[in-house]
């Protein structure tokens, strides 16, 4: 884990001054290090019976379709508006200036499927929370949700669903 760590880079004022971005671009850029991401990322979902892997736009697209191979489920995108072709289900979600929304194609996974959530980072919570509502609407069985990246001082966490795991792999 210590070799991921030395790969999330820090970088302060972006993308508005006062904020300190955690960048995952060079753990990416590492052969060795995304590949033992993707085997901690997938390591407490074994045997769960996970069948879809709901990764969120953007960098959850990587994570989550690299991780949908190695735990041999199906990989499903939920993506920002107007971005998905009809029909869509969506929930609107707030962020700390204005809104955003999260949308998935219908059928894009069936009643009762097992299904897993990730993305790169946990911050304030609010997208992964989001993530969780749209795997209700879609009738899924939210097995639990995958971070690489989780800020704590930020307390995402505590927006999530009791009971549900949340795993993640890297905590600053
Ligand atoms: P939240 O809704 O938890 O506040 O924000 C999480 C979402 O914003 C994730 O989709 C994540 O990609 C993005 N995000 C927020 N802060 C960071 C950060 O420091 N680094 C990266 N890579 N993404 C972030």
């Amino acid at each position: 884990m210590q070799e991921l760590a030395g790969l999330v880079r820090a970088v302060p004022d972006f993308p508005t001054t006062g904020v300190l971005f955690r960048d995952v671009s060079p753990l990416l850029a590492s052969a060795s290090a995304f590949a033992r991401c993707i085997d901690a990322l997938a390591e407490p979902w074994q045997g769960l019976g996970v069948q879809a892997v709901c990764g969120i736009e953007a960098r959850g697209f990587i994570f989550g379709a690299a991780l949908a191979q190695r735990l041999h489920a199906g990989f499903v995108p939920l993506r920002k508006p107007n971005k998905l072709p009809p029909p869509v289900l969506a929930v609107d979600y707030q962020l700390e200036y204005g809104s955003d929304r999260l949308e998935a194609q219908r059928e894009a996974v069936r009643p009762g499927e097992r299904v897993l959530l990730v993305d790169d980072v946990l911050a304030t919570g609010g997208t992964l929370a989001a993530a969780a509502a749209l795997a209700d609407l879609l009738g899924a069985e939210l097995v639990g949700a995958s971070v690489v990246v989780e800020l704590t001082a930020l307390q995402g966490r505590t927006r999530w669903q009791q009971g549900t795991p949340l795993h993640s792999l890297l905590r600053y």
